[in-house]
């Protein structure tokens, strides 16, 4: 009697959950997750406490891991800013569509630099979902009118569109701060604290809606400039280099603090989606960041310029205090937001997948069995635990990560099978990508420089772009 009365309960009960409006076919969904990106730039793997930093408290960002996943194996698709930022926004390999440098300077890059017009960004696909977005920082993805974030799926743009500005001050002729398009008046901010403020306001007032926060911090590129308020914890740093790094990172984290702390209020961080990433790894030589135990710098494709702090946190769905092992790459981000809030991707062949389902433990595997980076000379390749890098000399270098994650042991010679393996897998993808559709970037490069005299010998300088 007991077992029947249960029975008709339980069918009662799940009678009900086919009909009620939370659960049932056709009913609204539940709301759908926020979703906020948090990027710095030049930030090394080494630079977080919780990837073995320690003289530079950073427990805001510490926290992502201690509420989400850590990966120890984290990548970005390119070893400087801007080509990571338009894999990061496109989920594809950027060197597909020909972005695979850095531009220069506004003075100096060529006309036709920016994000292709033919690419899906990440805010052009949420927004179609009906989300809210908005970008507060750097945005590093073209300086020309129809590459502006506003018309590349952003409602709201509080920033700059170059690659570096200073923090302290806004007179940067070629590079404004800007409202939407509008230059922001003199006021005396530091950067960093300015694109936190706009970061939580915006948080504030579309709390209502479904969000996409994106907020590419420029800390901690240089120039190497902090203020007093952040300087003033670091006294025991003797050298002034380090300590105005450690101040400029102190002031991110205690950005994404009070990003975190606005969420936290509205009651919305178990909704919310999270990512942190570098956009890559540290040039140590210019602003003190640090990569160990990895070898090499930003600008290569040695483990220290593409593995990078990269962390993820979804309260309401993935586990916390993870550490995840397998690698995956910042590519990663566009299709696993784009399933979080059941946006479609059919538009776009995606070479990031969904990680929610590896992390939570859902789907068995690795989200990828290999990973690919081209930068002009330089290229590689990681298969598993193993890794084939050729830097600017063009001689292969072989290593077997598990065993070697410092790229000290170089078993090109050794082991020529495995080379002859990871260069075929290479050379099969890099079959697939287009030349680069503009040089290599810095203003003092070769490129740069006959750019600049092409653009000087034209008739009348142009305006400035933006
Ligand atoms: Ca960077």
């Amino acid at each position: 009697m007991r077992r029947r009365e249960f029975l008709k309960t339980s069918a009662g009960l799940l009678a009900t959950a086919a009909v009620s409006p939370r659960l049932g076919w056709g009913a609204p969904p539940a709301r759908r997750p926020n979703i906020v990106l948090i990027v710095a730039d030049d930030l090394g793997y080494a630079d977080i406490g919780v990837y073995g930093c320690t003289d530079v408290p950073t427990p805001n960002v510490d926290s992502l891991a201690k509420n989400g996943v850590r990966f120890t194996n984290g990548y970005v698709s390119c070893p400087v800013c801007s080509p990571t930022r338009a894999g990061l926004m496109t989920g594809r390999y950027q060197q597909r569509f020909g972005h695979e440098f850095n531009p220069g300077p506004p003075t100096v890059a060529d006309d036709i630099f920016g994000l292709s017009l033919k690419e899906v960004t990440l805010a052009e696909r949420l927004k179609k979902a009906g989300y809210a977005t908005g970008i507060f920082g750097k945005w590093h993805l073209g300086y020309l009118p129809q590459y502006h974030p506003m018309k590349r799926g952003f409602d709201e743009f509080f920033g700059f569109l170059a690659g570096a500005h200073p923090y302290v001050q806004t007179e940067a002729p070629s590079n404004l701060i800007l409202r939407g398009s509008e230059p922001v008046k003199e006021e005396p901010f530091y950067t960093t604290d300015a694109f936190t403020r706009e970061a939580v306001s915006f948080i504030e007032r579309r709390q209502k809606e479904s969000f996409f926060l994106y907020l590419p911090y420029n800390a901690v590129h240089g120039p190497l400039q902090a203020s007093e308020k952040y300087l003033s914890r670091f006294s025991s740093i003797g050298d002034d280099k380090r300590r105005t790094f450690a101040a400029m990172l102190s002031a991110m984290d205690d950005g994404v603090g009070r990003v975190l702390e606005t969420l936290r209020k509205a009651n919305l961080e178990d909704n919310t989606l999270i990512f942190f990433v570098s956009d890559n790894g540290g040039p140590t030589p210019g602003n003190t960041s640090r990569n160990d135990p990895l070898r090499g710098y930003k600008a290569q494709v040695l483990e220290g310029g593409i593995r990078v702090p990269f962390m993820v946190q979804w309260k309401g769905r993935l586990p916390g205090g993870k550490v995840y092992d397998q690698p995956v790459i910042a590519l990663d981000v566009h299709p696993t937001v784009a399933a979080a809030v059941g946006a479609s991707v059919a538009d776009s062949k995606l070479d990031g997948v969904d990680l929610v389902p590896y992390l939570s433990g859902t789907k068995k595997g690795v989200p990828h069995d290999r990973l690919f980076w081209r930068f002009g000379e330089q290229s590689a390749i990681r298969m598993g635990d193993w890794k084939l890098a050729k830097l600017a000399d063009g001689a292969p270098q072989l290593y077997n990560l598990a065993k070697d994650i410092g790229e000290a042991n170089n078993l090109a010679a050794s082991e020529p099978a495995k080379l002859k393996e990871l260069q075929a897998a290479y050379d099969e993808w890099n079959a697939q990508l287009m030349e680069p559709r503009w040089g290599r970037g810095g203003a003092a490069g070769q490129d740069a420089k006959a750019k600049a005299a092409r653009k000087a010998a034209k008739a009348g300088a142009r305006k400035q772009p933006g």
